[in-house]
């Protein structure tokens, strides 16, 4: 990303183009045609899928379980349409049943959009389910994916789903600014048969395509982010080279130690199982703590930084992130001992070490043979070096 600027159209920044719409299908687990990285953060991604795919006077169905799924709901106003919302509790997942529901009630719905991985509250929903439920009622399915691509297993074609955006900042481990997207064969045909012409002249995939397209013959439509995008492929090939099946791993086993430490340390998570995200963990603050103080202690004094509730969460919980290149066995340690002494400071009673124990102990019963980015990283230094 540093390096210097080249053409958004010279040959070699074109043959990366190409390169990376196979890494998209590889780490999107599919084989749409339909497969590129979008010029702007998640929420263009997100904006992307439902101005090509919705038109004035069309009714989506949109779950809202955390602030995301809200977004959503507002962009389809926003597209003319009528956003149908199936509301569940901050920190629990989709219900299946209000799914079918509204489903069965509006039987025009053209589009069921959810988030899979709500950053927002730590939950996860059954996208497999909720994809097979669009299918069964014809409905578009939209997924977002922001937070779950290369964190836990997002399977675009056996899960049926018709469009799915995610970012490259979550558990991609790159810096903001671009957005993967894939969409279906059905999906691609939805967008050629407009009505109308797609609101946005930016986010018209008609017109994005005929720069990002097959071919050779490829036409300006606007000045790619050269070298955010050889980030991005930079980051698709670790995730290559380890494996997606091994990220994931790594993703629940990191998990499972933090919340074995935190559970020690007499910390709950928010989320029941079998829904809570490896990547995004929900702790509940105790009573009588205050959560702002620890969150500056932890970056003033650890250099650690974790998120503060949102929306109905805010003041709550805290948002632990184990994402990606950050999901490591050193960061759960420092993690844990860095709210040790927040917690002790504020006179909360934590047995010294005990966390930290908890968590050694987690990893000690895990697989030996677990892949580690730690381990990893000196080799790859050495070897673009
Ligand atoms: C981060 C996030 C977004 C928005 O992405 P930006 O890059 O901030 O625009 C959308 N959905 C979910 C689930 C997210 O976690």
């Amino acid at each position: 990303m540093a390096g210097r600027t080249i053409g958004h159209l010279d040959p070699a920044f074109i043959r990366m183009m190409d390169e990376m719409k196979d890494l998209l299908r590889y780490a999107f687990r599919t084989k749409n045609e339909l497969t590129i990285p979008i010029s702007g953060p998640g929420s263009v991604g997100m904006e992307t899928c439902l101005v090509n795919l919705v038109e004035p006077g069309d009714t989506v169905i949109v779950c809202q379980n955390g602030a995301f799924g809200g977004r959503m709901a507002e962009i389809v106003k926003r597209c003319g349409a009528t956003a149908v919302l199936v509301e569940d509790p901050w920190g629990a997942p989709v219900d299946l049943d209000k799914v079918e529901a509204a489903l069965k009630s509006h039987p025009n719905a053209k589009a069921l959009a959810f988030v899979h991985a709500e950053t927002s509250t730590g939950a996860q929903s059954d996208a497999a389910a909720i994809c097979a439920l669009g299918w069964q009622y014809g409905c578009l399915t939209i997924v977002d994916c922001v937070t779950s691509l290369g964190g836990i297993p997002v399977e675009a074609d056996r899960w049926g789903a018709d469009a799915i955006y995610s970012g490259s900042q979550k558990c991609l481990s790159c810096p903001p600014g671009l957005s993967p997207l894939t969409f279906s064969e059905r999906a691609a045909e939805v967008v050629q048969k407009r009505k109308q012409p797609v609101q946005s002249w930016f986010m018209d995939l008609s017109l994005v395509m005929g720069y990002w397209g097959d071919g050779a013959q490829r036409t300006y439509h606007h000045t790619a982010p050269v070298n955010a995008l050889y980030g991005l492929h930079e980051s698709l090939v670790m995730l290559r080279e380890e494996g997606l099946e091994a990220a994931w791993a790594r993703h629940a086993q990191n998990h499972l130690a933090l919340r074995a430490g935190l559970e020690a340390m007499g910390l709950n998570l928010l989320v029941r199982e079998p829904h809570r995200l490896p990547q995004l963990n929900t702790v509940c603050v105790p009573d009588g703590v205050d959560e702002a103080k620890v969150r500056r202690h932890l970056l003033t004094e650890h250099g650690i930084e974790i998120g503060a509730g949102l929306g109905a969460l805010a003041g709550r919980v805290w948002r632990i992130g184990l994402m990606g290149q950050s999901s490591t066995r050193g960061h759960v340690m420092a993690c844990l001992d860095g709210l040790e002494v927040a917690l002790s400071a504020q006179g909360r009673k934590v047995p010294r070490g005990q966390g930290a124990a908890a968590a050694q102990d987690a990893l000690a019963n895990q697989d030996p043979a677990r892949p580690d980015t730690e381990e990893a990283a000196p080799r790859k230094a050495a070897a673009s070096a």
